[in-house]
């Protein structure tokens, strides 16, 4: 009887052990082995909230080819100027890194492709028209003073911390919800410029830089929220030394300088055209640099001591505004509409699929060259 009633125990004693295992089992890889979806649908800081440290790698090109099912790539030579090196980079993803400094990841969706399509536009443009100015061995920077404003995979992390998943996830989807896609006119790629507050009204082309382009005319700018608005006050000694310096021969003294400073012509937009520098006129642009303005739109007022600029935007009035880009979005606008409000008579196209191809510099329309 005894060894007949351990042969029982035994087999239930066994039966347990091994669901207990399983579960153990279970538990423990269902933790360890990574989630089979997507990383960039589903990354691993949402899944484990309050976690502070990144733990999803950096999503790699692979993942953005494999989840949006892209085969096209174009290779571009990046010039990484705070590492001082040239890098080879597929478009898209350089264009994710692009997005990602260029616009804040908050922004609405919709903002944010319309930024992935005129940032494409742009760097395939600069390609056949010079090049990166800095480095020319290479067909773009990383400076936005000089082409673009570019984050890496570890600018992301210092500054999104903890949201660097979602962002970075965000942005990659809304990059290659456009994959490809170029502003034409004309049979042409477009110099898509765009900058981030116009004040509310952009600026034809010519009337900063030195040729007018058809897609580079003024159009309002409804929606900009907030309207950058920025006074920046400068006291007489420091006004007139600034002045001096820069034009010794124009006769500004501390006697005279509030009747001889003023603004002489403005364009429509209220974007100063000259500024009267006693015997001098300056452009507005030259106004704005002098003075570290953030936009050539400003009135001038005189309180006791010095001058104030009372400036409204942020950037050079031309092409998309980010921030308006945004409003338009709230407000209900998908990124073909919004691109094709700043772009004037633009037509949206693949690049590479639709026959369009680069213009070499031979037939490209005179590049845009800053006045001096
Ligand atoms: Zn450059």
């Amino acid at each position: 009887m005894k060894r007949k009633k351990q042969n029982h125990v035994i087999p239930i004693l066994l039966a347990v052990v091994l669901i207990a295992l399983s579960v153990l089992l279970f538990v423990l890889f269902s933790r360890v082995l990574p989630d089979k979806r997507s990383t960039l649908c589903d990354p691993q800081t949402e899944r484990e909230p309050g976690r502070i440290a990144i733990v999803t790698p950096a999503p790699t090109l692979l993942d953005l080819y494999v989840n949006f099912n892209w085969t096209e790539t174009t290779t571009i030579s990046v010039y990484d100027h705070r590492a001082n090196r040239i890098v080879p980079m597929d478009l898209e993803e350089y264009i994710v890194g692009v997005v990602s400094a260029e616009m804040p990841a908050y922004y609405e969706f919709e903002a944010l492709k319309a930024q992935a399509v005129a940032s494409r536009t742009y760097t395939l443009y600069r390609m056949a028209h010079g090049r990166c100015q800095t480095n020319p061995d290479a067909d773009i920077c990383t400076n936005s003073k000089c082409c673009q404003a570019f984050s890496t995979h570890e600018r992301m992390q210092n500054t999104w911390g903890k949201d660097y998943a979602n962002n970075y996830n965000r942005i990659a989807e809304a990059v290659m919800g456009t994959a490809g896609e170029v502003l034409v006119y004309d049979g042409k790629l477009c110099d898509a410029l765009y900058h981030a507050c116009s004040g509310g009204q952009t600026e034809d082309s010519e009337h900063v830089y030195a040729n007018a382009l058809p897609y580079l005319r003024g159009v309002d700018s409804p929606y900009e929220d907030p309207m950058r608005t920025e006074d920046v006050a400068i006291g007489e000694d420091a006004l007139i030394e600034l002045i001096l310096t820069k034009y010794p021969e124009c006769g500004i003294t501390d006697d005279n300088f509030r009747e001889r400073i003023a603004i002489d012509k403005a364009y429509p937009s209220g974007r100063v055209e000259t500024l009267r520098l006693g015997n001098e006129t300056i452009t507005g642009k030259q106004a704005r640099n002098l003075f570290g303005l953030r936009s050539t739109m400003f009135t001038i007022t005189w309180p006791e001591d010095g001058i104030v600029f009372h400036t409204k935007g942020y950037g050079h009035g031309v092409g998309m505004i980010q921030n308006g880009a945004n409003g338009m979005a709230k407000h209900g606008s998908k990124y073909r509409e919004i691109l094709l409000h700043y772009y004037t008579e633009v037509t949206i196209a693949s690049y590479g699929a639709d026959g369009i191809a680069t213009p070499s510099p031979e037939d490209a329309d005179i590049p845009l060259v800053p006045e001096g």
